[in-house]
């Protein structure tokens, strides 16, 4: 049988990065993107010398030029893919206040945040094979229904939208059999995380891996953190 395969949006480090090591070792072939080309062949290198199937894609989630172009190249190789991870995300410093800061710092995380994970899910949907699979990696902070503790307001903004558009998505596209979900890693320590975060990489990957590789193409329109259902 064909390999599957798994397309993952910002992975030259981090949860994208890790999320491809785990698919990878599962047989997935691998394609990693990313807009830095130097970062993503590193990224490479270290996939193949662990004898991992991959390749990569230059793409930018924040520019519409780049995600188009990114997707021409899968189309022009009539590729198919499985599954999606919408993961690249940036959480900018002094994020502290939605009344002080600049504007145009929500706009910059929304834009790669939301928009991005929107126009990279809109550019690839004609690849996708039916019974594929989108996930969106979000955050506990974009919950509804968890008490707000004050930390990086527009993040936590940026990912309560990518959550709505989760479920909107997961409605539009169940008469296609493509499942839509989001993901809260868990706090973790990567760059974004920093080292005092309690989760390893490992295991932030974990619940991605799963839904990619293990879960039901019935489960869609949900937010999962640990494989199992969290409230928004
Ligand atoms: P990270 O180590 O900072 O990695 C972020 C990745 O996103 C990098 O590869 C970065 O590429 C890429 N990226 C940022 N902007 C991009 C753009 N415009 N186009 C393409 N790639 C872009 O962070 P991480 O912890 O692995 O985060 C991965 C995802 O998990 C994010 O969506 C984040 O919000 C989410 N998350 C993380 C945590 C946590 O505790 N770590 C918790 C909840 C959710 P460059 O190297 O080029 O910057």
């Amino acid at each position: 049988m064909k390999n599957k395969s798994v397309l993952i949006t910002g992975a030259n480090r981090g949860l994208g990065f890790e999320i491809a090591r785990q698919l990878g070792e599962k047989d997935y072939h691998v394609i990693i993107t990313g807009r830095d080309e130097e970062k993503l062949s590193k990224a490479l290198s270290m996939l193949e010398s662990a004898g991992i199937k991959a390749e990569m894609i230059l793409m930018d989630v924040d520019q519409e030029s780049s995600i188009q172009k990114a997707a021409g190249i899968l189309f022009m190789k009539n590729f198919r893919l499985d599954i999606l991870i919408n993961n690249a995300g940036i959480n900018l410093k002094n994020d502290k206040s939605l009344i002080s800061s600049e504007l145009n710092k929500l706009e910059k995380i929304i834009s790669t945040n939301c928009y991005g994970a929107l126009q990279v899910t809109r550019a690839f949907l004609p690849l996708i094979n039916n019974y594929g699979k989108i996930i969106n990696i979000s955050s506990g902070g974009g919950s509804m229904t968890d008490p707000v503790e004050g930390w990086s307001p527009a993040y936590c903004v940026s990912k309560t939208l990518l959550n709505a558009f989760t479920r909107h998505l997961a409605y539009e596209l169940s008469g296609h059999n493509i499942s839509v979900n989001a993901v809260c890693p868990g706090w973790v320590k990567t760059d974004m995380g920093g080292s005092s975060a309690p989760r390893s990489v490992e295991k932030g990957a974990e619940t991605p891996v799963w839904l990619a590789s293990e879960a039901p193409i019935t489960l869609t329109g949900k937010f999962l953190r640990d494989k199992k259902e969290i409230a928004w």
